[in-house]
């Protein structure tokens, strides 16, 4: 937002940039020079850095508490220094119903860590929005947090389940991030507290452009011990007291980060009510008050939960410990939940400031307009999305280059995948299509070698977060069903990962009884072979939706308000066994899988914790019989039957894929949110 209205054409030279950096010579010369910045072209950095400095563009700040950005599988850079032991973590341990295997091997893979500022969907989701914008070329920056401990580290312990322990990493060795030699100051009643800016960025597929994310971290020398740790971990929810400021640092660090760049923003995008006190902290600096509404008009906001939890609210009594009285005024103004009330919603900050709100699906608009239906006419329904260049497969994106005169382009216009249709009947695509998910299929067989899957049975995938309504021990609700299903109709396999929050009591009680399950099927692995994967991050994520048969999918509709795992698998032509809820919802109708269990009925928002585990679980074993039926038609392990209807479920995955990316989700947002900010 310039306070003038004449356009800045400022030049941004290599010189300016590595000024900026915190003791380049010493640390960075190595890794950036006039043409390279950890092997990637440096000029893109320039031009970004000119474009947001610029007043005549309308730049775009997207506030997230976490991004993931995936380096370990997508876009890493290069280090020429040796890469620190710490930022590379390769072995993962499994628990499977093959247990003298567990006993024996872990898994061995070399990768690098991927940055670990990220928890689950919604990091993985905010960074493939910063991979889209930076695709399309348009100029915003990302603005978070600097995780020092990131989220957690998960090991598995016999008969114990989960234990949360300290991850540890390096980011003054880690590959495209670099400290910035500024620091902004926050007053609060623990006296002023100082944030590094650290900064990553984040380059097109083509690495002709690139976004900067910039990264907020209380761990520098000035603060006190206590203060430091603020940027420890993500999420950390042991005290209110560390919740709070650890919002305080995201909204108002955030918004003093982007004025000490000097960034000209049009446009404040704010993740969850976690980013709202962005709007205090432009609130408190306003001379003219009356203004406000115009200024406001600048923040929009994206909700992205209906579960209660997800919706940050604190007593005005916790803020005072922490924020000025100027602060927590404008709280009690923007943020309280009644007139009288001492609660301050962040959530309500945010509806009740920002121009343009969203929900992230259809359904989840709908919702939202329920649960707040004094706001219904400024919440809108974006559909979250995934980045196509991050999750598809080798196999499937050489596949598609091999049939030119239907995808064109698709890289750079993922639309064209829908064009997958007129390869319908085309009976050496379907074949090579199946045969690229068996490669697929292949490699993960390969990577979990010691566990002796088998390509020819039929594969079912599942991870995510481990929260309650999204029920992760659903399909081992009942044992002896499944070794029913697998003795009459063809063995199964079941992989699972993911990780429950550390504080979350019922979220580690849901790992425990997966396991426990895992154990009652010992004596059948040669049915049923189940393997839970430790620590599950976009490694695993692209693995396994790239190269099940099947992705499963069944939480409790209408608790979740999205979803995207199942969105990287159809773009693999990986099939869906879902329930009716979040994305799902939109394609109903589409046959690109199967859905089963509870429906919502559209008017009333029921109570997450009432499971409907029996039910829910008898309508999967049914659904069941008939995906193993079909999956055993169609391959056996020697001849596929190409013109089996699980191919043209495959094709009408793909099909999806041409609107369940960022590309058209980022398309979306401009047109519907940061074109119309005012400010
Ligand atoms: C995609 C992804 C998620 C989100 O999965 P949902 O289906 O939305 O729950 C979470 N974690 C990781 C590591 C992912 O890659």
């Amino acid at each position: 937002m310039s306070q003038n209205s004449e356009t800045t054409q400022q030049s941004f030279t290599y010189h300016d940039f590595i000024a900026t950096i915190d003791g380049f010579a010493e640390r960075y010369a190595q890794d950036i020079n006039e043409q390279y910045y950890f092997s990637f072209p440096l000029q893109p950095i320039l031009e970004a850095e000119k474009n947001l400095l610029n007043s005549g563009i309308k730049s775009i700040a997207y506030f997230s508490m976490e991004f993931g950005i995936a380096p370990s599988i997508y876009n890493s850079f290069r280090l020429n220094r040796p890469i620190s032991e710490q930022n590379q973590f390769f072995t993962h341990e499994v628990f499977s119903n093959y247990w003298l295997c567990d006993y024996l091997f872990k898994i061995q893979i070399d990768k690098m860590l991927d940055i670990p500022i990220y928890g689950g969907g919604l990091g993985v989701l905010a960074g493939d929005v910063m991979k889209s914008v930076a695709d399309q070329g348009r100029s915003v920056t990302g603005v978070g947090i600097l995780w020092n401990k990131g989220y957690f580290k998960q090991k598995f312990w016999y008969k114990h389940g989960q234990i949360p322990d300290e991850l540890t990493w390096d980011p003054r060795s880690y590959p495209g991030l670099v400290p910035l030699n500024k620091i902004v100051t926050i007053a609060t009643k623990e006296g002023p507290l100082h944030l590094r800016l650290w900064k990553y960025y984040v380059y097109s597929y083509d690495k002709t452009s690139a976004c900067p994310i910039i990264l907020l971290d209380s761990n520098c020398s000035e603060n006190s011990l206590t203060l430091r740790r603020l940027t420890d971990q993500l999420y950390r929810s042991d005290e209110v007291w560390w919740k709070i400021f650890q919002r305080v640092i995201l909204g108002i660090g955030g918004m003093k980060a982007l004025e000490i760049q000097g960034y000209n923003i049009h446009c404040y995008h704010l993740n969850e009510g976690h980013a709202a006190l962005a709007l205090v902290e432009k609130y408190v600096h306003l001379k003219d008050k009356e203004k406000w509404a115009q200024w406001a008009s600048g923040f929009m906001y994206t909700c992205h939960t209906p579960v209660a939890a997800g919706h940050d609210r604190f007593s005005l009594e916790d803020m005072e410990r922490i924020l000025p009285e100027e602060y927590t005024q404008a709280c009690q103004l923007f943020g309280r939940e009644r007139p009288s009330s001492s609660q301050i919603n962040l959530t309500l900050m945010c509806l009740n400031n920002c121009l343009h709100v969203n929900g992230v699906s259809q359904r989840h608009g709908e919702i939202t307009r329920l649960q707040f239906p004094e706001f219904s006419s400024k919440i809108q329904s974006i559909t979250n999305g995934i980045h196509i260049h991050t999750w598809i497969s080798e196999n499937c994106a050489r596949l598609f280059d091999r049939y030119p005169d239907t995808f064109g382009d698709w890289r750079k216009f993922p639309e064209n995948l829908a064009k997958i249709t007129q390869l319908r009947t085309h009976q050496q695509f379907r074949r090579e299509f199946f045969e690229a998910h068996q490669g697929n299929k292949e490699n993960l067989i390969n990577i979990l070698g010691r566990w002796k899957l088998r390509k020819e049975v039929l594969t079912l995938g599942w991870a995510r977060r481990i929260a309650g309504y999204k029920r992760p021990a659903l399909i081992f609700h009942n044992t002896q069903q499944i070794l029913r299903i697998a003795r009459e109709i063809g063995p199964l396999q079941i992989i699972l990962s993911g990780k429950a929050h550390p504080n979350d009591n019922i979220g580690a009680a849901h790992i425990d009884d997966i396991l426990d399950h895992i154990d009652q099927l010992n004596g059948h692995r040669n049915l049923v072979r189940v393997l839970i994967l430790e620590n599950y991050d976009t490694y695993f994520g692209k693995l396994l939706t790239n190269s099940v048969d099947v992705w499963l999918n069944n939480p409790l509709p209408p608790f979740e308000a999205s979803g995207t795992s199942g969105m990287k698998a159809i773009l693999n032509g990986v099939l869906q066994l879902t329930t009716l809820d979040g994305w799902v919802a939109e394609v109903f109708d589409h046959d690109i899988g199967w859905i089963f269990g509870y429906r919502y009925g559209g008017t009333e928002i029921s109570d997450e914790k009432q499971l409907r585990l029996d039910e829910d679980a008898q309508a999967l074993y049914q659904v069941l019989r008939e995906v193993a039926g079909l999956y055993y038609k169609t391959y056996r392990g020697k001849e596929i039957h190409v013109s089996s209807p699980w191919i043209d479920k495959m094709i009408n995955c793909v099909c999806e894929s041409a609107f369940f990316n960022t590309h058209r989700m980022v398309h979306e947002y401009n047109k519907k949110m940061w074109a119309n900010a005012i400010a």
